[in-house]
């Protein structure tokens, strides 16, 4: 039988509540359960004057914001449309069905203003991260590091090759946003003073933004997201926003492993990353300075292509530092005592070891070993001895498990670009990198918590 039709009809009063019609199994009920805002008026108190107009609430913003990044919306115009229609959206945020949504600019005022003052949306990320050690789901025990570039929001036709840019010819006064934080990191590790290298292009709209084309395929220009994640459940221990070149990458897993170290007094027992961490410096930082072993690849370009023997074939006496040749000759720094001692360091940083011109022109091997030279020299890094570290671990199965372990910061990139849709920055300039990568870290922070935080609960109350 057909039903009667359906008619639009408004009531004069409703018997409704929003908390009803939101399904028990909604993502963003079970981040309600684990998220814990209630710090934040406390934090802001002192950004915020205590006379004039009343705010919008800045735990408002921040769910709104939050449910931007965990749902993938990045347009805060359209965030609000959305909050506007959704009910869940509405629950979250802790607004009833008649309360106004902020105007989509209230989030650049305060983006621009507190909220980059008080650095907020960080101590959000660490206290998400602090919930996540303390309901078990990150031990500090192995870490594991990556970059992703991430493209900006600019492009290749407003742009200047290398050649005619100069930055002193800018007036901050005059100058955007963007133009203004460029600026400002020329001196900064993770943006201008990473390279002395100038990139191809220079953007007007983005300055601080690279020149790349790492991807493969057609050059564009990005920054880099850089995550440190605790490989037991992944969760993002630290993120830092970069330039997308080796030495700014490098750099942040120095400032995040010590960071992590003074926010949560978490120090790991070893570093999971691929080769383009494993620079004798960074390898030489992590076994020396901070006492962690490196489960990377060292970067070694001594091998040979020509045939000719290889360091590899040299054996190094440590007790007297010194190879041993398979000639069976010494090689050593000097062969002749100096009355003032030398470093015997180079700009390279690397010592150079000499066998004997005579030992060598009597040589049988001599052909195999340096046919185009007098002598043979060896060179060997000044960090050798933690890439030696670096290598042993290497060949051990802990190392096979860390490849393995290694996979989980490329899924968080994964996910980061394919369900929280950050394939492209929205917003300009170090200072925008930095807040769209920290919510959309806290972002998948908070999935994971409320995923597997009860799980955990359930497994500790049993054992
Ligand atoms: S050529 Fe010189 S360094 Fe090479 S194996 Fe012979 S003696 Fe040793």
């Amino acid at each position: 039988m057909m039903g009667p039709r359906q008619e639009a009809q408004s009531a004069l009063f409703y018997d409704f509540s929003i908390e009803d019609h939101i399904p028990s199994d909604h993502i963003l009920r079970a981040i309600d359960d684990v998220i814990d805002l209630s710090a934040i008026r406390k934090y802001l108190a002192d950004f915020y004057s205590s006379t004039g107009r009343p705010s919008i609430d800045p735990e408002l913003m921040l769910r709104m914001l939050l449910v931007g990044y965990i749902m993938g919306i990045r347009s805060e115009r359209r965030l609000c449309d959305e909050v506007h229609l959704n009910l869940a959206y509405r629950w979250f945020c802790k607004l009833d069905l008649t309360d106004a949504i902020p105007d989509h600019s209230s989030f650049s005022k305060n983006r621009h203003g507190r909220f980059r003052d008080s650095d907020v949306l960080r101590y959000v990320f660490e206290t998400v991260v602090a919930q996540c050690i303390e309901t078990g789901l990150a031990s500090g025990q192995r870490y594991a590091a990556d970059a992703s570039i991430i493209a900006a929001d600019a492009n290749r036709q407003n742009s200047t090759p290398k050649a005619d840019w100069n930055p002193e010819v800018i007036n901050p006064d005059d100058a955007p946003r963007a133009v203004q934080e460029y600026l400002e990191t020329l001196d900064d590790a993770a943006f201008g003073a990473a390279s002395t290298v100038t990139p191809k292009f220079i953007s007007h709209s983005d300055p601080a933004s690279q020149w790349t084309g790492a991807r493969g395929g057609p050059a564009y220009f990005a920054y880099s997201t850089n995550y440190l994640i605790d490989t037991d459940n992944a969760v993002i221990m630290d993120v830092e926003a970069t330039r997308s070149i080796r030495q700014a990458e490098v750099g942040a897993v120095k400032t995040m492993i010590d960071r992590v170290q003074k926010v949560h007094y978490l120090k790991p027992e070893r570093l999971i990353a691929d080769t383009a961490y494993g620079s004798g410096p960074m390898l030489d930082w992590l076994v020396e300075k901070r006492g962690i072993a490196p489960h990377i690849p060292v970067i070694d370009k001594s091998g040979r292509k020509d045939g000719t023997l290889e360091r590899a074939d040299f054996t190094y006496d440590a007790e007297n530092d010194l190879y041993i040749c398979p000639g069976g000759k010494e090689l050593k720094q000097y062969h002749r005592a100096y009355k003032t001692p030398r470093s015997g360091a180079n700009k390279d940083e690397t010592i150079r070891y000499r066998a004997r011109k005579p030992d060598c022109d009597t040589c049988t091997l001599k052909q195999r070993c340096c046919p185009k030279e007098p002598q043979r020299k060896i060179t060997r890094s000044i960090y050798e001895k933690s890439r030696d570290i670096a290598r042993v671990l290497a060949q051990t199965h802990q190392y096979a498990i860390s490849r393995k372990l290694r996979k989980k910061v490329e899924m968080s990139f994964a996910h980061l670009k394919r369900i929280h849709g950050l394939g492209r920055l929205r917003l300009r300039g170090p200072c925008g990198a930095h807040d769209e990568f920290i919510l959309a870290a806290t972002a998948q922070n908070l999935k994971k918590l409320a995923k597997l935080a009860p799980n955990t609960n359930s497994v500790r109350k049993a054992a």
